[in-house]
């Protein structure tokens, strides 16, 4: 049994927050997603209370 060609949302944002290292401005979480903004540059996102930023 192979689900190796299954990509989980979930696991690609932990991926995301692992990478950060950052903490949310808002609550202090570590949970922090990194994603592409409108102009092509970063932003984060808190995956805990829905905060983002850039
Ligand atoms: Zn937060």
């Amino acid at each position: 049994m192979s689900a190796s060609s299954v990509e989980e949302p979930d696991e690609l944002l932990a991926a995301a927050e692992a990478r950060t290292g950052l903490s949310c401005p808002s609550c202090g979480s570590s949970h922090v997603a990194q994603v592409l903004g409108d102009n092509g540059g970063i932003s984060y996102v808190c995956t805990a209370c829905g905060h983002s930023w850039s």
